[in-house]
């Protein structure tokens, strides 16, 4: 990766691809933005947009091509695909867009030889997995955006709950990035002490164990909420893929519950799943096998048995 010159191309320009667009240029980060979509109209308006705001933000090369325009991107975010409608659950979605992903995934690995793949459309765990097997890419460059969202809105509401900076909460939501998915209280901390500890001694929440279960129900609906009042989610999911972004380009080594394939991680293997890793200029460098209590574990393995159900019923062929 050209350090100086980060190329990142983003197949799919509609809610999310937009989105992650506007705010990538915000954030100066990228020098080289392609944006990709079957509808060529969809994606040339995007740029014309974009470009006209480029004045007040970094110097960025911007423009819409076909999948050729992937050649030597660093960095490639597949946001195409099939929306998620107010009734559908991801799961729903995966026929769908498994086949769009047959059209896509060869295309990109063919263009952009090098690149890392970060995953965003739904089902993100299992489509982390299709392009992993249909680019034949180390697993280390495929990644899936994950609950990288799910623990920002977890650490959002915890923050409005306790009356903290969220930068100063510390927890996850593991597993699949959907109904399955677990948060690790076991793990969670505010200011070093124990999130329960936290709530109850100093926000005076004399509830807080249910009602921290209260707030996880809330983030794990949040996305079909949101769906429902206004269509679709963009402006958090951009973000979110800024900071996956950044940790890339810049190398940062944050640790962010991206989606990767796990060996052997409580017993489980050969799914991409969340779960802590290290994320740097070579994708995820690490999972990170945190401590979880005996209940987390079952939830976590629960979860990772529902991808698995999915995966086998997919056909790549
Ligand atoms: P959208 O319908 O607005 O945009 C999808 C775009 O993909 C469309 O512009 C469409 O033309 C394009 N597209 C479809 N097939 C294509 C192909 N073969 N080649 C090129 N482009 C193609 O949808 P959206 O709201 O942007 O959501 C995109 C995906 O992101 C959905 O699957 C959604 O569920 C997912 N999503 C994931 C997260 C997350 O946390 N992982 C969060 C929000 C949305």
């Amino acid at each position: 990766m050209d350090l100086l010159k980060p190329k990142i191309a983003i197949i799919g320009a509609g809610n999310v691809g937009s989105t992650f667009a506007f705010s990538l240029m915000i954030s100066g980060l990228a020098r080289e933005i392609v944006l990709v979509d079957k509808n060529d109209s969809l994606a040339i308006g995007e740029c014309m947009d974009l470009n006209h705001g480029l004045s007040f933000a970094h110097p960025t090369k911007i423009y819409a091509a076909g999948f050729d325009g992937c050649e030597n991107a660093d960095i490639v975010v597949i946001t195409a695909g099939a929306n998620q409608k107010p009734t559908e659950t991801r799961t729903d979605l995966v026929q769908k867009n498994v086949s769009i992903f047959k059209e896509i995934v060869p295309e990109v690995a063919k263009y952009a030889k090098n690149a890392i793949l970060l995953v965003v459309t739904n089902p993100v765990d299992i489509l982390t997995y299709v392009t992993l097997k249909l680019s034949g890419f180390p697993s280390n460059r495929v990644i899936g955006s994950g609950t990288v969202l799910d623990t920002a809105r977890l650490k959002y509401m915890i923050s409005d709950y306790a009356q903290v900076d969220s930068s100063n909460i510390h927890a996850y939501i593991i597993g699949e990035h959907g109904d399955t998915e677990l948060p690790v209280w076991s793990n969670a901390t505010i200011g070093g002490l124990d999130i329960k500890t936290f709530c109850s001694e100093y926000s005076q929440h004399r509830n807080a164990k249910n009602e921290l279960i209260e707030i996880f129900e809330k983030v794990k609906n949040s996305a079909y909420e949101i769906i429902k009042l206004k269509g679709a989610t963009n402006y958090s999911i951009a973000m979110a893929l800024v900071k996956i972004t950044r940790s890339i380009v810049r190398n940062e080594n944050s640790i962010l519950p991206v989606s990767t394939l796990i060996t052997d991680y409580y017993g489980i293997s050969g799914v991409c799943i969340s779960v802590p890793s290290i994320v740097n200029i070579n994708g995820v460098e690490q999972f990170i096998k945190i401590e979880l209590s005996g209940v987390e574990q079952e939830l976590f393995k629960h979860s990772a048995n529902t991808l698995k159900k999915f995966i086998k019923m997919i056909d790549l062929n």
